[in-house]
């Protein structure tokens, strides 16, 4: 069935949750499905990561001037470092009718939701906050101040929970990953999302009516 148009569909999570692990299966199992906007950010770059892959590695100079030439959709600052969500490729995607996701922390996505009131806010948690812990600590990429720091932020998070419309508990990878993708084609299928077929079937009635 042909839907109405392309979803922004914003993705967020505390830190360690498994946000990006769920994109990463869900982009490789539903391959063409779905479309992943590529944040601008300020904070180094990682091992393993690369500039326009992960992330498009900005100084502050030139995130500063992305503000300024308004090229941001939304962006914010979290744990010290800003990022944000390059306008152009999101509003183009969603204008030819693709799923676009944005994996981005609370306080953008409530950005997000004020410009595109119809996008779909999903929400990545984990089991147990101890579990969090065990996550973040596991990973290895973070020196043990910046894991107190990210669990502080997840508490503060933790308050928005109930703006988002979906929660999703990572336990299974595979499972989390399959609720994502149905909960969003699911979504396709919401009357709010259909409406020119309404009218459209509406108006043919009118022949019988
Ligand atoms: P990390 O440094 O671990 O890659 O990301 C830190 C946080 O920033 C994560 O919660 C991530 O989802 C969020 N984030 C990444 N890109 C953006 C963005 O463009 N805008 C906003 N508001 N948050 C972002």
């Amino acid at each position: 069935m042909k839907h109405d148009k392309g979803m922004v569909i914003v993705l967020s999570g505390f830190s360690g949750a498994g946000k990006g692990t769920i994109m990463k299966h869900l982009m490789s199992s539903y391959p063409g499905f779905y479309h992943l906007s590529i944040s601008a950010t300020t904070r180094p770059i990682r091992t393993g990561e690369r500039d326009g892959r992960e992330y498009f590695f900005k100084s502050r100079q030139e995130f500063d001037e992305m503000i300024a030439n308004g090229e941001f959709l939304e962006y914010a600052t979290f744990n010290g470092n800003s990022y944000g969500t390059p306008k152009e490729y999101v509003t183009q995607l969603t204008r030819e009718g693709k799923d676009v996701i944005l994996e981005i922390e609370v306080q953008g996505a409530l950005q997000v939701r004020d410009i595109f009131p119809d996008a779909l806010l999903l929400f990545v948690m984990p089991p147990s906050a101890d579990e969090l812990k065990e996550r973040l600590v596991g990973r290895g990429t973070e020196s043990s101040e910046v894991i107190s720091q990210r669990l502080a932020i997840s508490a503060r998070e933790s308050a928005l929970m109930p703006r988002y419309d979906y929660l999703i508990i990572n336990d299974v990878l595979e499972e989390a990953v399959c609720e994502v993708h149905g909960i969003i084609q699911s979504e396709h299928f919401a009357t709010k999302r259909n409406k020119s077929a309404i009218a459209m079937m509406q108006s043919q009635l009118k022949a019988f009516a």
